[in-house]
């Protein structure tokens, strides 16, 4: 499939969770804009600065700042033949700047409801070595490396109301957004994970 795939969901969907087995059936790179702003964050630089108190607050980075950060990641050779978007479009801004410089030929809406949503963001660990996604309940982690997870700054009660009412008023509205322009294709997220996979896998042939 030629052109660029967004996943896009609320936080806690599980986009992330998906997305490794999708970089592997299309062989397009995985380009979250919340991995790179905490990588920028991580490093100290000015946008990552910038970033932090929208970050931690858990509101939306302003446009311009995501917008130039995807434009740059896009001249990389690796793009060429699309990418997979996690957490990019957010807005209905960010949509049309990158309608501007890539094709989007489909948009995978993960839907969650939002009584799940607080659970899962509550209970998600990271393994810093490996980038692997794991949560207490749902899926535990291997003993050997449970001293090493994280537990990300934002993913407390909090910031996750926050960021589940940006996303119903800035980040929703897009569905709308794509399923006008004929691209969007919605699975069921409230389900085990290799159902989700499978659900999604059946969008990729
Ligand atoms: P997102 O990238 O959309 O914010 P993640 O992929 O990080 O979401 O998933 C959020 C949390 O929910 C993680 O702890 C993950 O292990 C867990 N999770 C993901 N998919 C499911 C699922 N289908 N059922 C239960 N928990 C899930
Ligand atoms: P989630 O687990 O909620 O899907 P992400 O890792 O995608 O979280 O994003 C974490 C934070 O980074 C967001 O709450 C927001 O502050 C910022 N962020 C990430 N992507 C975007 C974007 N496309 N537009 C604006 N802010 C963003």
């Amino acid at each position: 499939m030629g052109g660029s795939i967004v996943l896009f969901g609320p936080p806690g969907a599980g986009k992330g969770t998906q997305a490794d087995a999708i970089v592997l059936a299309t062989g397009k790179p995985q380009i979250s804009t919340g991995d790179m702003l905490r990588a920028a964050l991580a490093e100290g630089t000015e946008l990552g600065l910038e970033a932090k108190k929208y970050m931690e607050a858990g509101e939306l980075v302003p446009d311009d700042v995501i917008i130039g950060l995807i434009r740059e990641r896009l001249k990389s050779q690796d793009a060429i033949n699309g990418v997979l978007f996690d957490g990019f479009p957010r807005t209905i801004p960010q949509a049309e700047a990158l309608a501007e410089i890539a094709e989007v030929s489909m948009v995978i809406s993960i839907q969650v409801p939002d009584e799940a949503i607080v659970e899962r963001i509550v209970g998600r660990r990271m393994d810093p070595e490996t980038g692997e996604i794991y949560h207490i309940k749902f899926k535990p982690a291997p003993s050997e490396i449970s001293s090493r997870l994280i537990q990300r700054k934002d993913d407390n009660e909090d910031a996750v109301r926050t960021r589940l009412s940006a996303y119903h008023s800035q980040t929703s509205p897009l569905a709308e957004w794509y399923l006008q322009r004929g691209i969007l294709k919605s699975v069921n997220g409230n389900q085990a994970m290799g159902d989700v996979q499978e659900e999604i896998s059946l969008l990729l042939v």
